[in-house]
């Protein structure tokens, strides 16, 4: 009987929360079925699981899985520069339905080991995370990938996003080292980023890992703008 009543009341009560405070999804407002939804239109719209045309030098391939200007530019600079971790479970709805894609099973199955391109300890102090790490850490898993912090920034660099491609490789040049002990000779390893510009991040944290015998280096971003987006 209780148990009725109790049954009843959350209905109702959740019901109620529904109408009050009804699910959106967070990229264009329109109600949806549940919270951390996005509505199929913003999915058509901003998913694009495809590979870029001309990889860096030292990179095998670079996969993306979402655009970035009309994508997801909004959600991560809640996420990076709000530290608004609302954001969160839509980032990993994406993963989710990404996970389907042929290419992104592709790129998962033929690596040992992916590793985050990391903040300097300074950044990742004030942010008080690594967001690349909070977006993809459980979905990797998930995926029967396993994720280690292999890397390093010893540079302390500005943002980048107002340089030109020449001044951020040279921002970025030695920036990142491989960590002591870290296991990397004769491994595929997947590099994972939030977003892909001008190649010069991973570009730099390839050349640490080869330098440490790495074979192969992948990359996975979460958003990026190729061609014609
Ligand atoms: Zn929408």
């Amino acid at each position: 009987m209780l148990n009725k009543i109790f049954g009843a009341w959350k209905f109702l009560s959740d019901t109620l929360i529904y109408i009050i405070f009804p699910p959106f999804c967070p990229i264009c407002q329109e109600i949806v079925d549940e919270r951390g939804d996005i509505c199929s239109a913003c999915i058509e719209k901003i998913m694009r699981q495809d590979f870029f045309s001309t990889p860096p030098a030292q990179i095998e391939k670079v996969l993306r899985l979402t655009k970035y200007r009309d994508g997801t530019r909004g959600l991560l600079r809640k996420l990076k520069f709000d530290n608004n971790l609302k954001v969160l479970p839509t980032l990993k709805k994406i993963l989710e339905i990404a996970s389907t894609d042929s290419k992104v099973k592709e790129i998962l199955k033929g690596v040992d080991v992916a590793v985050f391109v990391p903040l300097h300890e300074e950044r990742l102090n004030r942010r008080g995370y690594n967001q690349t790490e909070l977006i993809f850490s459980d979905w990797l898993t998930a995926q029967g990938v396993r994720a280690e912090n292999f890397l390093r920034r010893t540079k302390k660099t500005p943002r980048l996003f107002n340089l030109t491609p020449a001044e951020r490789r040279e921002t970025l040049k030695d920036a990142f080292e491989v960590v002591e002990g870290a296991d990397v000779a004769g491994k595929k390893i997947l590099i994972v980023d939030d977003i892909y510009t001008t190649g010069a991040t991973v570009t730099e944290c390839a050349k640490s890992l080869k330098k440490m015998h790495a074979a192969q280096i992948y990359v996975l971003a979460l958003a990026s703008d190729f061609g014609s987006n």
